[in-house]
């Protein structure tokens, strides 16, 4: 897997290098932003670490140039603009992560490896046995047959479909498909979760608990196995 290394500074840059093939990465160096826009939009880049004081120009720049040449390739800024406005900038232009300079190895190893992890943004479909969600058009089909879902039920379903065998309490429902960090103390959850256990899937091998399970209100759920 080939990361593209942005970086005008030797010292560092060899650091990267040797830190980073001895865990297995293929590394390309680009010592300008020049070479790193000719290099970054290549089919073959799994990922760029990018340095933002860059000889001929602003990592900024290469950044909204890859992003204007289409190419999604995740962005690491690795700098030693470390103030919240740079962050904030350097997210808000498509960036998908920023360490500050100067870094701990493992740190960026560990952002390396979140970033590059297999996940549901790879292909947008997330699957637990014959239930398949694809988290971008948000279409979900059960045993090959589609099943009409509202936003909330939907949100619901990723919850469950995306921690498979998990207890998940009201509280991390709440969080996952309604975005609040609270509990409000109503029975949003029961409202959904309750009728959706008798709803469209069957009650034993569907995402829901099975509905003649113990009384389940004011317990966590979790998805049937
Ligand atoms: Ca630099």
């Amino acid at each position: 897997m080939k990361l593209l290394v942005v970086e005008d500074e030797e010292r560092i840059a060899s650091f990267l290098e040797k830190g980073l093939t001895a865990h297995g990465y293929a590394i390309e160096w680009a010592r300008t932003g020049a070479e790193a826009l000719r290099l970054g939009a290549g089919p073959e880049v799994a990922l760029v670490i990018l340095d933002l004081k860059l000889p001929d120009r602003d990592g900024l720049e290469v950044l909204t140039g890859l992003r204007e040449r289409g190419a999604t390739v995740p962005v690491l800024i690795l700098s030693a603009r470390a103030h919240v406005d740079d962050r904030v900038r350097g997210l808000d232009l498509g960036a998908d992560d920023y360490l500050a300079k100067p870094f701990a190895f493992t740190e960026l190893l560990a952002r390396v490896r979140a970033r590059l992890r297999p996940g549901p943004a790879a292909t947008g479909v997330l699957r637990a046995g014959d239930i398949h969600l694809d988290v971008l058009t948000r279409e979900a089909t059960i045993a090959g047959r589609a099943v009409s879902l509202s936003e909330r039920e939907f949100s619901l379903l990723r919850a469950f479909v995306g921690h498979p065998r998990q207890v998940l309490s009201r509280r991390e429902l709440l969080a996952m498909a309604w975005g609040m960090d609270f509990d409000p103390r109503t029975n949003r959850v029961d409202v959904y979760v309750g009728p959706a256990r008798d709803g469209p899937w069957p009650a034993r091998d569907g995402p829901w608990p099975a509905r003649d399970g113990e009384d389940l209100r004011g317990t966590p759920w979790r998805r049937a196995d």
